[in-house]
């Protein structure tokens, strides 16, 4: 295996890219906060990944 893939996802409070790495695990929801690295604004990540495919879900804290 190489490299873990990055993913770039729009920060839902300034909407500046962020680059992200994500460790897939298949099968799996992974849900997490990571802190926005232009606004610092915590925002919540939901990954899925299946077949190699990784879908990534991004929300603001306000949202459930
Ligand atoms: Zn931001």
């Amino acid at each position: 295996m190489s490299a873990l893939p990055e993913y770039i996802i729009n920060c839902p409070y300034c909407n500046e890219s962020n680059e992200i790495l994500i460790e897939p695990c298949d099968g799996q929801v992974q849900d997490y906060i990571e802190d926005c690295q232009i606004c610092c604004r915590p925002i919540h990540l939901i990954i899925t990944s299946h077949n190699h495919d990784i879908y990534v879900q991004v929300k603001s804290e306000d949202e459930t």
